[in-house]
């Protein structure tokens, strides 16, 4: 196959296809899964551009296509029941043996999420943007399989229990006005959630407001106690930034300069002053002034400031920033909060609700106010 090339079989609307990675030559093998057919792919990337990003061979089941491009890389696209990438994106996000009404808290969000994310690409090509469905910008697959839209980390990891929560919610997803949530989640909020437009389009979603939520901090606490019920329901790789809901970052004034520079291609000459113009609701920065000696620039929004300020990602936008002058130079200070954009659900939350005896209905109303379960 030539160019994009095309996925033999044409997905249904239960169906979903999902882009696995993008590589030079892509090798697979037959699963060897005995109940049904699987493939495995070896070097799959997960957690591209942040901090914890690591290589994993994974395990697959539905049909693989491989993708000729036309800069002559490969893409591999896994195309399957909605169901049952379901199934692995609960068992993905959060560990498969969470407390059940997490898994089918996560199950709602996550089907909701991408009955959007098919609806916007499929009515889209994955080119336009508009403020009832935005489209991820994927052309060749309806989602990708990382951060960037839901991990989704193939079969190994799905327990009794996490199919046990698909079976419970099967078919639901969260409303507003009868209409599919964008149901937005993060890994930590840091104390208090935040509204949509401080990480995306200027608009008012009215079931994305701020909340406080006092879970998450309890969480960390678990985690920091070695709690084994806290740590069931997170993957190996989030069981280890216990900083989540309160970190700091300490750069050197020449350091800042070299980062500004490597990431947004500006040299700001020597870094005098970060200085937040707007905060969200949660106080998550969406505009900062950067002030340097030969140039200084307003960015945001959050995602793009989080970018700019590391090597990787920062945690979050939810920072204060202090000038420390000392024998060798002067540092930066960063004191922040939470770890994700702070939109919608708080999973280390949602987690903590879970454990204290929550349902899911209770975690997504907390969550989502004012939404339905249809
Ligand atoms: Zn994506
Ligand atoms: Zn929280």
């Amino acid at each position: 196959m030539g160019g994009e090339g095309k996925t033999s079989k044409e997905p249904t609307i239960m169906d979903i296809r999902v882009g696995i990675l993008t590589a030079k030559d892509i090798e697979w093998k037959q699963g060897e899964h005995s109940s049904r057919p699987t493939f495995i792919l070896s070097h799959v990337p997960i957690g591209i551009g942040f901090h914890w990003g690591q290589t994993q061979e994974q395990e697959f089941a539905g049909q693989l296509d491989i993708i000729n491009n036309a800069d002559g890389t490969q893409t591999a696209v896994n195309t399957l029941d909605i169901e049952d990438y379901i199934t692995s994106v609960i068992s993905s996000e959060m560990s498969a043996d969470s407390p059940i009404e997490l898994l089918k808290a996560h199950a709602i969000i996550s089907r909701s999420w991408a009955v959007r994310a098919i609806t916007a690409n499929r009515m889209t090509g994955g080119k336009i943007r508009s403020a009832a469905y935005e489209s991820n910008g994927h052309t060749l697959f309806d989602v990708c399989a990382d951060d960037h839209c839901q991990r989704y980390e193939g079969i190994r990891l799905i327990t009794p229990r996490a199919q046990q929560a698909i079976e419970a919610t099967r078919g639901k997803v969260l409303t507003y006005n009868n209409q599919v949530c964008d149901t937005r989640f993060y890994k930590c909020c840091g104390g208090k959630t935040e509204v949509f437009a401080t990480c995306w389009e200027d608009i008012d979603v009215p079931y994305l407001q701020s909340v406080e939520c006092p879970y998450c901090q309890r969480a960390i606490q678990r985690l920091k106690n070695n709690d084994k019920a806290i740590k069931q329901c997170l993957m190996n790789y989030d069981q280890q930034t216990v900083d989540a809901h309160d970190w700091n970052v300490i750069y050197r004034q020449d350091e800042l300069k070299d980062i500004l520079l490597e990431k947004t291609g500006i040299d700001f000459g020597t870094i005098e002053n970060l200085i937040p113009l707007r905060r969200g609701q949660s106080g998550r920065i969406y505009e900062l002034e950067i002030v340097g000696s030969r140039h200084r620039q307003v960015i945001g929004k959050e995602l793009k400031i989080r970018r700019a300020l590391s090597r990787t990602c920062l945690y979050s936008s939810w920072f204060d920033i202090e000038k420390k002058h000392n024998d060798t130079g002067t540092d930066f200070v960063f004191q922040g909060h939470g770890w994700g954009h702070g939109v919608g659900l708080c999973q280390l939350g949602a987690a903590e609700m879970a454990l204290e005896g929550f349902t899911y209905n209770q975690i997504l109303q907390y969550y989502y106010p004012d939404t339905q379960i249809q």
